[in-house]
């Protein structure tokens, strides 16, 4: 069912700014400690993007050279499980977080493991191939059993998710709380719906109509677009953009005493950040990178149905359009903000499939 790895696979490699090719890399090896996933979807993203592009911070600072295997987000099949492995299976649908940690350091031992001194980010920083091709060798560590009844697109966006329940978390979002949601990409409508769920009244801002409306659609009591939004009206404030103008509008939006949070990455410095307002509105500001400790409570979520991350996905595109599929995340013009790569190995589909499952 789950077929059998040859010697070679298909791999995504990016080459150079706006150069990739589909090329034929040896499968990994298993190795002790981990599972080979045979990658079902893989999700694109404006990290992704900026690595395509070469705009990507990580480049600018040496930190990731071409060639390399681009990708974070993904879903798939255990197809070989390492020697010391527990708790996995042949066959077992996965997911995962990216950030790969030593559990030796200070940091580590703590209980911080994202802020692990020796941290990689599988397919964004470090060496460690990205994920889009057909096979991954993953640290065992990293994977989240999934219920067969999921389905592996909607999983292939649990890991953006994953940042917007945190930084959910991190605001203590709850019952009756007035939040808004800066952005509608998958971010920002992951973080609707997780906020949505903790019975706080949501409002979406964005500049998007087809994202507000979907914003709507997925549990926002309001949709607003920035000129709307009145300041000073929301005990929390999650931006999700990392666009300068959204930034700077966030301060303003929180109430005097307020929570504000920052999901979106800015690629540059942002000049018109009210930096005053912080200390005279007497803030609470959190940074929020990456979910790595929220998979557990997010996947409870989607499960019950609370968070749909299948109305997030706009296409679905082989791994032979992936060309195609990062000029649609570059256009920005999407009725939905996800796009997916179907990889699914040498015996799935590579049909072209619009709209989400
Ligand atoms: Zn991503
Ligand atoms: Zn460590």
């Amino acid at each position: 069912m789950t077929g059998s790895p040859g010697s070679t696979m298909r791999a995504l490699l990016l080459t150079g700014p706006r150069q990739w090719q589909v090329a034929e890399l040896p499968v990994p090896v298993t190795e002790p400690g981990h599972c080979l996933v045979r990658v079902a979807y893989v999700g694109l993203c404006g990290t992704d993007l900026a690595f395509y592009d070469g705009s990507s911070g990580y480049l600018r600072d040496g930190l990731k050279r071409y060639p390399f295997v681009v990708g974070h987000e993904w879903s798939g099949t255990v197809v070989e499980v390492g020697t010391g492995v527990q708790g996995f299976a042949v066959g077992d649908p996965v997911a995962g977080h990216n950030v790969v940690t030593c559990d030796a350091c200070d940091r580590c031992r703590s209980g911080r493991r994202l802020h692990c001194r020796n941290r990689t980010e599988i397919g964004v920083l470090g060496t460690c191939p990205g994920v889009a091709s057909e096979y991954i060798c993953m640290p065992a560590k990293t994977l989240l059993p999934l219920p067969a009844s999921l389905d592996l697109r909607s999983a292939a966006v649990l890991e953006p998710a994953t940042a917007s329940a945190h930084a959910v978390a991190r605001l203590g979002v709850r019952e009756g709380d007035a939040v808004a949601v800066l952005g509608t990409g998958t971010l920002g409508l992951a973080a609707v719906q997780i906020a949505r769920s903790t019975g706080a009244r949501v409002t979406a801002v964005g500049v998007e109509a087809a994202g507000l409306a979907l914003a709507r659609e997925l549990g926002a009591e309001a949709v607003l677009r920035p000129e709307e939004a009145e300041d000073d009206a929301y005990g929390a404030v999650i931006e999700a953009t990392g666009a300068e103008p959204a930034i700077a509008l966030a301060p303003r939006l929180v109430a005097p005493g307020g929570r504000l949070a920052f999901l979106g990455v800015p690629h540059g410095p942002v000049p018109a950040f009210p930096s005053a307002q912080l200390v005279m509105k007497n803030l609470e500001v959190h940074g929020v990178l990456s979910g790595i400790e929220q998979w557990d409570a997010l996947l409870r979520l989607v499960v019950h149905g609370h968070v749909d991350l299948g109305a997030l996905i706009d296409g679905v595109l082989p791994l032979a359009s992936a060309g195609d599929a990062l000029t649609a995340l570059a256009g920005g013009r999407r009725s939905r903000p996800k796009v997916l790569l179907e990889i699914g190995g040498r015996s799935g589909s590579a049909d072209l499939t619009e709209g989400a499952a």
